[in-house]
């Protein structure tokens, strides 16, 4: 099945947390699209709420960088590339350079690494293909980390409300964690209306081993983590490592922040700052029109309605030897001018070389279909064969639509013959 592995990398959210998440949801198959948010814009958030974070700037130039290297006063500067991919310390860039985060204490060598960041690709073992363009970097101060503990707050499935998620073997890949020692894994599901309470703040600093000294500490910042959780409508804040320094403070040395996207009209500041360029350009359209769209790396594209029947539609699509090239999800309410939006898409995309359109109408009219794809193809030279393969609410008419079009459409009577006739379309 393809479920989660076909769309983990399509999800904004970190590994780390989706792991998580999967353990315990692993029914969640519908694509959703969170804003994903830089290092630097969600320490930001933080810092403004009071969240312990290093002192920062953010470089997009050789020469910015230089100007923060001579007036950042520290001791020691962090220097990070902004991707919004998760284990850029074990990265590697198209530069040579290894790891998007490093430590220097002279200054004069941070414009020489920003230099071998900036404009360089890095790929680390979240990015797909090639790598991502750093565009950005962070230089912060430096500090000294005693312990690195692992703390998320995610929307859970399972309590149906907020869970924090913690465990002192932090800085690693909680993956990892989560599989080797699962009991170094801890859950605290937090009410909603009362939020998270005093005890359970505490609770979860006992368990992340801080220092009986640092614990006060350690709940304040947990509480005040969740309470920006809640205000920006976050459905993630991962912090890993969340440490403790030697001079005994507690720090968010990463940040991780996810925003649920219906809450765009009301967090309307924190959505402008989406840097939508390491999205898939295909999805990024799609999204405009308010099409699903997720982008694969096969020749078979799939325009479906409904996330269940995509993934049956992949799946069948693999059973007769086929490789979906994405999976575009028209939904429910779609419109004629939606229809003729998704084929533009799907013909713009070079990779594709076959068609396959297999609609249930329940609440979508068949016939609505029909008219967007007679009308797509009169305005749009589509050179790959196509298949459709409609069923449900006014059927009938939608054929009648399709055979009067004249155009060169495959017809399928059900979702076996069209994924055969799909694959079997394909040049060889
Ligand atoms: P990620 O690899 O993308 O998760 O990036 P992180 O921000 O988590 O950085 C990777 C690792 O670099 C962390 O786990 C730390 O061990 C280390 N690191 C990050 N910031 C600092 C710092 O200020 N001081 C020290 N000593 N190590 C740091
Ligand atoms: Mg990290």
């Amino acid at each position: 099945m393809f479920k989660m592995a076909a769309l983990t990398r399509n999800l904004k959210i970190s590994q780390g947390a989706l792991q998580l998440l999967r353990n315990q949801a692993s029914s969640c198959q519908v694509p959703i699209r969170w804003l994903n948010l830089h290092e630097y814009q969600s320490k930001q958030l933080m810092a403004d709420n009071g969240i312990n974070v290093q002192r920062f700037k953010v470089a997009g130039t050789r020469d910015e960088a230089e100007e923060i290297s001579k007036t950042l006063d520290v001791k020691e500067f962090v220097i990070k590339a902004q991707i919004l991919a998760g284990g850029r310390g074990k990265g590697t860039f198209s530069s040579g350079l290894q790891g998007g985060v490093k430590l220097t204490t002279n200054p004069k060598e941070v414009t020489p690494i920003v230099e071998q960041m900036l404009g360089h690709k890095l790929v680390t073992k979240q990015t797909i293909g090639d790598g991502v363009c750093v565009k950005k970097v962070m230089i912060a101060e430096a500090l000294d980390i005693e312990r690195e503990t692992y703390l998320a707050v995610l929307m859970d499935r399972e309590t149906s409300g907020p869970v924090i998620v913690a465990s002192p073997a932090g800085g690693v890949d909680i993956e990892e964690v989560a599989h080797t020692n699962p009991e170094l894994i801890f859950k605290e599901p937090v009410d909603i209306i009362n939020g998270l309470s005093e005890e359970q703040a505490k609770r979860l600093a006992e368990n992340l081993e801080f220092k009986e000294e640092l614990r006060d500490q350690a709940a304040n910042q947990i509480k005040k983590i969740y309470e920006l959780f809640l205000k920006v409508d976050a459905t993630q804040v991962e912090i890993n490592p969340f440490g403790e320094t030697p001079d005994g403070r507690v720090v968010c040395f990463d940040a991780k922040m996810n925003f649920d996207d219906n809450a765009m009209f009301r967090q309307k500041e924190i959505f402008e700052q989406e840097d939508s360029s390491e999205i898939d350009p295909r999805e990024v359209e799609a999204t405009k029109y308010h099409l699903n769209y997720i982008g694969m790396d096969g020749n078979i594209a799939c325009l479906v309605n409904g996330a269940g029947l995509a993934m049956a539609t992949m799946d069948i699509i693999k059973l007769y030897g086929g490789s979906p090239a994405n999976f575009l999800d028209v939904g429910g309410g779609v419109q004629e001018d939606q229809v003729y939006h998704a084929f533009r898409i799907l013909t713009q995309d070079t990779r594709v070389k076959s068609i396959l359109v297999n609609i249930f109408g329940g609440i979508v009219n068949c016939a609505t279909i029909a008219n967007g794809i007679t009308n797509a193809c009169k305005s749009i030279d589509v050179q790959v064969p196509l298949v459709v393969r409609l069923e449900g609410t006014n059927v009938n008419e939608a054929k009648k639509i399709l055979s009067d079009s004249g155009l060169r459409i495959t017809t399928a009577s059900d979702l076996d013959d069209a994924a055969k006739k799909a694959v079997d379309s394909l040049p060889i």
